[in-house]
């Protein structure tokens, strides 16, 4: 069997691995340079190294059983750590909350420092647990586009219960009925992100987010989250999979309704079979012309993208830890700007620091920031004038919150090394359709039933993975995508 793979994304480089362990003779076409997709690494002047997006890691253990499939001991090629403290909050009225991994400290820490007593939080946190146990394997561990999923009894099971699990009020309306506390109403909202979603309308299914961070626990590879897709791709050729980088393909070609090969500088390439991880509205768009487009799929609402400054800083602040958020006074009107496609004027500023943990990032006593604020999907804004205004805004709001630390108008002199991302730069390094970070939304109930199933419905042969796709986007959903293609193409 010849396979051809579109795209070095996560999920790409992962079924490649999970098809050539199947016996397929692969090969991974990518138009980047290199592999990992949003994924990638880069490095600016002064010996600052960043990770082009992802900062968070959970679910090690989707990346783990690879190796596994393979024979092979993932320690030997691939480690992580565990974090204890899962992020740093920051409140515009003072509040400080380093919020600890396991969920019992989160329950005793977070009564200590909010208006919630234990067994409310504890309730919460149960919660979210029965919603996941219910559920997750139901809708991101199997194709949801195929009869046989329907037929598990654990899937009729887990149907039964939906009424009860939040799918018709929003994922806000439900933090807001279990906390009196507006700040840990905001602090569980903020999960909505974490699939460029808005808590407002999201469903409030998913206020099971904190149970994978909490219970599964949030980590970090040791040389960074470019490590997940470096050892995947080291892992992938010594299985022999081909990977060409800088090769764009131009088409998916077909023979009636079976899927023939690609078309790549002008060359048709025949495989028996082609895996698509580059986004599923542009392929629509771009390879697949003139074949029936899944139109209600196509038109769902992008998740959000994002603005991010990557800033190579020439001291350190040990007030901050390796992911830190310092909260808008006003969650609603910041996701309704969102919405009207712009940006607020009070953000909320998300900032990592790999140095924090992985000390090559940095030079000794400098810190690499990845300072990320949520934008929308990109719809031909004025992006210049509107970075320009963030980033002056960005760096007020720092100096507020790390006051004394800091003075006013003086953390701009600490920035040593620069670069600045938009959503029209996110579409244009990584092929993601309006610079979405993680495909289509889920701003509404249907939402994981509207995105585009694994395989082609009308093309043989043809299959789909990736943020873009069911499950959808984050590195873990991306990795079961995977497994599920990596099934579907086996036949198991
Ligand atoms: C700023 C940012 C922050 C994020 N934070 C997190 C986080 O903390 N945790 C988390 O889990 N997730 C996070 N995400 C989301 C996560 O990065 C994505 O969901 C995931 O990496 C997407 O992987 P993918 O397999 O869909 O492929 P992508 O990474 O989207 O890669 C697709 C690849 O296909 C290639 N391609 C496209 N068209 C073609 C073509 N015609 N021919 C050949 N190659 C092509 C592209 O060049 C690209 O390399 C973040 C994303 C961003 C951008």
């Amino acid at each position: 069997m010849k396979t051809a793979v579109i795209g070095a994304g996560i999920a790409g480089l992962a079924a490649a691995v999970r098809l050539a362990v199947a016996g397929h003779e692969v090969e991974v076409f990518e138009s980047a340079d290199g592999p990992g997709g949003k994924l990638h690494q880069f490095s600016l002047g002064g010996g600052y190294r960043f990770d082009f997006g992802p900062s968070l890691f959970t679910m090690p253990q989707y990346v783990d059983e690879l190796f596994a499939l393979a024979g092979e001991d993932p320690r030997d090629h691939f480690s992580y750590v565990r974090l204890p403290e899962v992020c740093r909050y920051w409140w515009p009225d003072g509040t400080r909350f380093n919020a600890p991994a396991a969920t019992e400290d989160l329950v005793r820490e977070a009564a200590d420092t909010f208006d919630v007593d234990e067994a409310q939080m504890k309730a919460f946190m149960d919660k979210a647990a029965e919603k996941y146990e219910l559920t997750g394997r139901t809708f991101l561990e199997k194709s949801l586009h195929k009869a046989s999923t329907w037929l598990d009894p654990q899937v009729a099971w887990a149907m039964l219960k939906i009424p009860g699990l939040d799918l018709f009020r929003s994922m806000h309306a439900v933090h807001a009925a279990a906390f009196d506390d507006p700040r840990l109403v905001q602090l569980f909202d903020r999960f909505a992100t974490y699939n460029g979603s808005n808590p407002y309308k999201a469903p409030g299914l998913l206020s099971m987010i904190p149970h994978f961070e909490h219970h599964f626990g949030a980590y970090l590879p040791t040389g960074g989250m470019y490590d997940i897709a470096e050892s995947i791709y080291e892992l992938g050729k010594r299985l022999g999979v081909t990977y060409h980088f800088g090769q764009r393909v131009e088409r998916i070609c077909t023979a009636g309704t079976q899927v023939q090969g690609i078309l790549v500088n002008g060359e048709e390439l025949d495989f028996d079979t082609v895996v698509c991880n580059m986004d599923v509205w542009l392929a629509y768009d771009r390879l697949l012309a003139g074949s029936k487009r899944p139109e209600r799929t196509l038109k769902q609402q992008k998740s959000s993208s994002a603005v991010i400054f990557y800033w190579g800083i020439d001291r350190a602040f040990p007030e901050l830890g390796l992911h830190n958020i310092f909260f808008s006074h006003d969650y609603a009107s910041e996701f309704g700007r969102l919405e009207e496609g712009k940006l607020s004027d009070d953000v909320t500023v998300y900032v990592n620091i790999s140095s924090k943990l992985v000390p090559g990032d940095a030079p000794e006593g400098h810190e690499n920031w990845f300072v990320m604020v949520n934008a929308p999907a990109h719809a031909g804004q004025d992006w210049d004038t509107m970075t320009t205004d963030l980033r002056a805004r960005v760096l007020a709001i720092l100096e507020k919150n790390l006051a004394p630390a800091v003075a006013p108008n003086e953390l701009e002199k600490h920035i040593r090394a620069e670069r600045i991302v938009r959503p029209p730069d996110i579409e244009a390094l990584t092929g993601s359709h309006q610079g979405a970070l993680y495909g289509s939304s889920s701003n509404n109930p249907m939402a994981a039933f509207l995105r585009h199933p694994n395989f082609s419905r009308e093309i043989d042969g043809l299959y789909f993975l990736g943020g873009s796709v069911h499950p959808g986007g984050g590195l873990p959903l991306c990795l079961l995508s995977a497994r599920i293609v990596g099934d579907l193409v086996t036949g198991r």
